[in-house]
């Protein structure tokens, strides 16, 4: 593994690499890795002859009042983990090597499609956090020049984004978007972990739970369920574990937007903290093709009449 610092070195061994006819998959993250960084490596090295992981915590995604200084940092064991895995090409670049003076922090106006995305869920609580993410990918996109993006589903609202950059750009990139891993309790794995503690950490399953249940209610429809009174009780269920349930929303899996009412296909994703640690995670709800939706002028969903 060939472990590179800078961004034209690494741009110009990456257009040697395809120049050669082979494929590069990329793996963006901000380290201390875990199997669901993980994940995203195997499947880049199934699918291209080059795998590339960039490690670099942005800066620029990050609130003033938010934990980039102790955000964990395990570069030695991210390496040797990295090595393991067979990847080819570890970037990671100093702040200084993104940022340079004198260049612009936001590469990009809030005028894509993008930035529409930006706007909901996270995107209300975090201001200027997206703005960051897509500054970051954009700068990252343009040295790597993948031809695959490795993103995961458990940072939904994210991949999303970042999806519609691409389309915005018009970037030559297939974007990939692979599902969450879990712990054994069903907890999304995410670095933010490190900062639980284990009461904590039984605390946070909760969330995955309350998903969980909320989609297989939704689809096995044993009940009559109205929509908001289905949400009322997610938020409810994730408020007696969790302290704050920052939001939990069920909304069209492409435009974001909240949804009135169940249709065929719907993402529920909530943010919760649990002691001072922000956590998030969401469920993808598709009903089989074939089952009807039918609604009362209530808004409830009837199992009894599939
Ligand atoms: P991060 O290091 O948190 O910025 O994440 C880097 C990439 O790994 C992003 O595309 C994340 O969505 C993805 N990722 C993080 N946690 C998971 C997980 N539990 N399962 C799958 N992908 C994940």
């Amino acid at each position: 593994m060939k472990i590179i610092k800078s961004p034209n070195q690494l741009n110009e061994l990456l257009a040697r690499e395809r120049l050669h006819g082979r494929s590069v998959g990329f793996v963006p993250t901000m380290g201390a890795l875990h199997a669901g960084h993980l994940s995203l490596v195997k499947t880049s090295n199934l699918e291209n002859d080059v795998t590339v992981v960039s490690i670099f915590v942005n800066p620029t995604q990050f609130g003033p009042k938010e934990d980039y200084r102790k955000y964990p940092r395990t570069l030695a064991a991210d390496k040797k983990l990295l090595h393991r895995f067979k990847v080819d090409y570890l970037f990671c670049p100093s702040t200084q090597a993104m940022y340079p003076q004198g260049y612009a922090k936001d590469v990009l106006q809030e005028t894509g499609r993008w930035s529409l995305l930006a706007r909901r869920l996270c995107g209300k609580f975090r201001p200027g956090h997206f703005q960051g993410v897509v500054t970051v990918m954009t700068k990252l996109l343009d040295i790597v020049g993948a031809c695959r993006l490795y993103l995961g589903a458990k940072d939904y609202q994210q991949a999303v984004i970042i999806n519609q950059l691409v389309k915005d750009l018009k970037m030559c990139v297939c974007v990939r978007i692979l599902p969450t891993i879990r712990e054994k309790n069903g907890l999304a794995m995410s670095s933010r972990n490190h900062y639980l503690g284990s009461k904590e950490r039984e605390r946070a399953a909760a969330i995955s739970r309350v998903l969980k249940t909320l989609k297989t209610q939704v689809l096995a429809l044993k009940k009559k369920a109205s929509f908001f009174g289905l949400k009322r009780w997610a938020r409810c269920e994730l408020e007696k574990s969790v302290d704050q349930a920052q939001y939990f929303e069920i909304v069209d899996p492409l435009t974001l937007k909240p949804l009135k009412n169940f249709q065929p296909s719907m993402v529920a994703l909530t943010a919760c903290f649990v002691g001072k640690t922000r956590l998030i995670d969401n469920v993808i709800i598709i009903f089989p093709p074939g089952k009807k939706i039918r609604q009362s002028k209530k808004g409830f969903i009837c199992g009894s009449s599939f």
